[in-house]
């Protein structure tokens, strides 16, 4: 080896002793971990510190929680493994001044304080604002679908189930013709042969009786599904080369200037309809702004959605879906009649007037049919491009000038949903990246939004040392009237 680097022979003795202290760099991530954990008022955010007066003492909720920060900001999510980096990584015997917790201590405290690290996430956000990273008036919402432990075998639907007891059938037919094809010839062979297609028939028999119970238990479940090793992992429809999994809806509110993650959800509804403004009023809530904008894509697209956002004073910007019957029939469009609020009534593209005529409540909305009368469309040339019926009938909900107003600024304002794509991509790619595109460690809702919440942490720390640097970052946290 001579001619090469030197390493220092692992029996030589130093002089002065090394400090751990002097392996950990002064720019080094884990430094900021250390001081953001210590700065928290751990007590207010839900921790237990006091400590129990029989037994072993346990470990103090700093060292545990700090241990989970940098397992997330390190890819290391799951206990065993955290146990295993206490041992051995320098890093983190610094910053647990050398504690070793077992897994199971590790894997209790994130079981235990679900709430508590929720509340952790939404105080660095909190301290985002503070030091002015969070001055947007702007903010994108999107959702993304996660894996839940749940394989996709272990998880049923109304139709799988369906699926699933027809191919049974077709199998028990099936053993049933060769039991009796074999049954024709009295040889050795043949009585083998139906001592095994039996075995086998009864197993498939039992399947089918395992589908019925499954079935029965499906039935209680108010979305009519079933997953058996996470309860609350849904069956969704995605985009991916797979169409389907097994898993949660992750919503998040991306502020548009620093994309940090304001505001984050975890849902088990495979949609987008019902999100919008829920995820939109917390993301406020944090923001504290009067006229706060949000974009989001046509998956959200929802009257009730976007009159809430509008009752909360918040802007929303996001395409209508396009669900038109009459155009893809060749027909006109609603678009092409147009509505006077003034005098309440809409002008068809032939000039002619559409008065309202009568209102109905159609799940929970009032809704108003406006039409012509029928002699006038029996008369009119373009009849042949507007209906098939007697008269053209348009249906406006009692709150449409929500939507109309929407339209209007869409228009107006085309670039918006580029914002929007720029905004939220970048953080579930990130996120989905450091998870390895595996799923979550945990099951149920409220655990898996724990993981969601120490993920969300992750990202947004190590988006906001890329903007400051560990060392301003530090002197924010320390300093309080620093902005
Ligand atoms: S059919 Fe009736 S509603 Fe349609 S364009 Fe003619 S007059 Fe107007």
């Amino acid at each position: 080896m001579s001619g090469f680097i030197q390493g220092i022979g692992r029996q030589q003795d130093t002089l002065l002793p090394e400090r751990l202290d002097d392996y950990i760099a002064e720019d080094n991530t884990v430094r900021v971990i250390d001081v953001f954990v210590d700065s928290l008022p751990l007590i207010n955010l839900g921790f237990s510190t006091i400590p129990s007066h029989t037994g072993r003492p346990g470990y103090h909720p700093s060292v545990l929680l700090k241990l989970y920060v940098y397992g997330y900001l390190n890819r290391i999510q799951s206990s065993r493994r955290l146990e295993r980096e206490a041992q051995r990584n320098v890093e983190v015997m610094w910053l647990l001044e050398r504690l070793t917790p077992d897994f199971k201590t590790i894997a209790d405290f994130r079981k235990n304080n679900a709430k508590a690290i929720k509340n952790v996430c939404r105080e660095f956000v909190l301290l985002s604002k503070r030091i002015g990273l969070l001055d947007t008036d702007c903010v994108a919402i999107d959702g993304s679908k996660f894996k839940a432990v749940n394989n996709a075998d272990r998880a049923f639907s109304k139709a799988k189930i369906e699926r699933r007891r027809q191919k049974i059938d077709e199998s028990i037919n099936d053993y049933l013709d060769e039991i009796k094809r074999a049954d024709r010839h009295d040889t050795k062979e043949s009585r083998n042969t139906i001592i095994q297609l039996q075995k086998r028939l009864a197993k498939v028999r039992e399947e089918a009786k395992r589908l019925e119970f499954l079935e029965a238990e499906l039935l209680e479940s108010p979305d009519r599904q079933l997953s058996l090793t996470d309860p609350d992992a849904r069956i969704m429809a995605t985009r991916g080369r797979s169409s389907v999994m097994v898993g949660y809806n992750v919503q998040t509110a991306v502020d548009a200037t620093n994309h940090l993650i304001v505001a984050h959800e975890v849902t088990n509804v495979g949609n987008d309809r019902s999100q919008l403004s829920n995820i939109a009023i917390q993301a406020n809530e944090v923001l504290q702004h009067d006229d706060l904008c949000v974009l989001a894509d046509k998956g959200y697209y929802k009257g009730e959605e976007i009159l809430a956002c509008k009752e909360a004073n918040i802007t929303t910007y996001l395409p209508r879906t396009k669900t038109s019957n009459s155009r893809a029939a060749g027909l006109y469009d609603r678009s092409e009649f147009i509505y006077d609020s003034e005098n309440d009534e809409y002008t068809c593209p032939a000039n002619q007037i559409l008065s309202r005529r009568h209102r109905s409540v159609e799940q929970g909305k009032k809704i108003d049919t406006y039409y012509a009368s029928a002699p006038v469309c029996r008369a009119c040339r373009k009849k042949e491009h507007c209906t098939t019926g007697e008269h053209r009938r348009i249906r406006r909900w009692e709150h449409e000038e929500v939507l109309d107003e929407l339209d209007k600024r869409m228009a107006n304002e085309p670039t918006r949903m580029q914002t929007r794509r720029c905004t939220v991509e970048h953080p579930f790619g990130t996120i989905k990246h450091w998870m390895g595109h595996t799923h979550f460690q945990m099951k149920t809702m409220n655990r898996v939004s724990t993981e969601m919440s120490l993920h969300v942490l992750s990202y947004n720390l190590k988006r906001v040392i890329s903007i400051l640097g560990v060392n301003e970052l530090i002197e924010a946290i320390t300093n309080k009237s620093y902005a």
